[in-house]
């Protein structure tokens, strides 16, 4: 069985340790690779080798850095297949949705920020013709990524491309239960030439690999993606330490369906940002607040479309959900299930987990839920469940709408179902949420801010602010 390897210094190598984990696919419920079990030592002899490769990268001249990100890019391209079906295997995702989502966007997020490098301009202030004042941005040094397991490579590549771009050395994590895509990205780093240490991949679990990464005194900068409490678990270590700090967390959104919305686009699309990725995407819409006069239509269809969808082998070209990352995770959302059910929800369809026939006998499948009968203040409707469960409730007013949809300590995300133009804008612009779709879903543009508010993280970057804060200014100011 395959044994997959840490990237440090250029090299693949085994953990100090020795020691590995097992890699399941969760379609098959079964082990099919082995990760390292690495621990502080592995971390150490990473940063140890970004420390020494920063002077040499943060000085390669901007081109020379983009030439190298840019041809990674077109290696991702080049093994997208493979890439894909590596992603599907190890977090359970159709291999279609890989391959048309996770891993083109795993090479355009290299391909941007490569370029974007190019553009950076720094500032000067000129001050009642006394002084000039003029700031540069240098790279911070070594930097911590740590990426979850939903969207493997699309995240990793999301939190190191920045990084790189900017000149800082990476030390870098995915998530354990998803530990292919990144090893096979450091493979694609190797072949590109990306000099030795610039990036370096420890893989292994977030109590040993993550916890020594942000407890680095080396490293200055961490940029994390992934759940609320670990955010703040790795907050509470890195900031007496004077960190810089990304946190991408997570999320509970609302997709607010007012009665004038164009109802087919409303309807089809509330299916995607229900049940993509066997709704395991941290913008997934789980709250679907429905205007009381097309409430009953609307949930009819809803759930007609819903029963509709295939849960299956995520090879299989008709499958539209796969499995569910883990068994744990399963477990979990099969218990927020029952949860529902207590708080005195109604299942209107699915609420169990599936068994798929022959191959994926044992996966961890589970059919797309909807429920409804709650109120927007039970658990059910105020914690992250993060799998194919949406609650749907009426509302009466605009108010109402917005009052509901700001009641979670969550503000990721948001979408707006409507034809009325001011009403659109009116919404957005008092929903308490770091993005907020109006008639579209998961379209991004990476020039934009990305983050959460509230609990939902900090730090909100996009285009060159990504990249900004990878870097430290330093004011001169010169008396004329
Ligand atoms: P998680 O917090 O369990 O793990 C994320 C990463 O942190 C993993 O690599 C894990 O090993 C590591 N980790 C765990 N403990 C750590 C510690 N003490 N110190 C340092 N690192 C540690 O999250 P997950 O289950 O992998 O991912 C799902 C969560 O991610 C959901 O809450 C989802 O909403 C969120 N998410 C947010 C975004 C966003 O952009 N806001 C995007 C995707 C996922």
């Amino acid at each position: 069985m395959k044994k997959i390897s840490n990237y440090i210094n250029g090299q693949l190598v085994s953990p100090q340790s020795g020691s590995y984990l097992d890699n399941y696919n969760p379609a098959e419920g079964k082990v099919y690779s082995y990760l390292p079990d690495s621990d502080s030592l592995d971390v150490a002899e990473a940063t140890k080798a970004a420390q020494a490769a920063f002077g040499a990268w943060s000085s390669t001249p901007l081109a020379n850095r983009a030439a190298v990100l840019l041809k990674i890019a077109d290696l991702i391209g080049r093994d997208l297949d493979k890439l894909a079906l590596a992603e599907s295997i190890d977090q359970g995702k159709p291999l279609k949705l890989a391959k048309s989502m996770d891993i083109p966007r795993a090479s355009a997020n290299i391909r941007f920020f490569a370029t974007a490098a190019m553009h950076v301009s720094s500032e000067s202030h000129l001050m009642d013709e006394v002084a000039i004042n003029y700031t540069t941005r240098t790279p911070i040094g070594v930097v911590g990524c740590i990426s979850p397991w939903n969207l493997p490579l699309y995240l990793f590549t999301w939190k190191i491309a920045p990084a790189l771009a900017a000149g800082c050395t990476v030390v870098a994590k995915p998530s354990e239960l998803t530990p292919m895509t990144a090893f096979l990205f450091s493979e694609l780093c190797i072949e590109a030439g990306l000099p030795a240490g610039v990036l370096n991949i420890v893989q292994g679990v977030g109590a040993k690999v993550g916890q020594a990464i942000v407890e680095h005194p080396t490293i200055s900068a961490i940029s994390f993606t992934g759940g609320t409490v670990t955010g703040k678990k790795i907050a509470a270590t890195a900031a007496p330490m004077f960190k810089k700090l990304s946190l991408e967390l997570g999320g509970k959104n609302p997709n607010i369906i007012f009665a004038d919305c164009d109802f087919e686009e409303a309807i089809s699309t509330s299916i995607q940002s229900s049940f993509s990725n066997q709704g395991e995407i941290c913008l997934c819409g789980s709250r679907i607040l429905v205007e009381r006069g097309l409430y009953e239509k609307f949930l009819t269809e809803f759930v007609k479309r819903t029963n509709e969808l295939v849960v299956g082998d995520p090879l299989e070209e008709k499958s539209r959900l796969g499995a569910l990352v883990s068994e744990a995770h399963m477990q979990k959302v099969l218990s927020y299930i029952e949860l529902a059910k207590q708080e005195g929800g109604k299942i209107e369809c699915g609420g169990s987990r599936v068994v798929v026939v022959g191959r994926c006998e044992a996966g961890y499948f589970v059919a797309p839920t909807v429920i409804t009968g709650l109120n927007q203040s039970c658990r059910t409707n105020q914690e992250e469940i993060f799998g194919p469960v949406v609650t749907i409730m009426p509302f009466d007013t605009e108010e109402e709408a917005i009052e509901f949809s700001n009641a979670t300590a969550y503000g990721l995300s948001a979408t707006i179902w409507t034809t009325n133009l001011k009403r659109s804008h009116r919404v957005a612009h008092k929903l308490k949420s770091g993005i907020v779709w109006v008639n579209c879903w998961l379209l991004r543009d990476l020039r934009t801010p990305f983050g959460g508010m509230k609990q939902s993280g900090v730090g909100r970057e996009g285009g060159w602010e990504a990249m900004k804060f990878f870097t430290e200014a330093k004011n001169v100011c010169v008396k004329i």
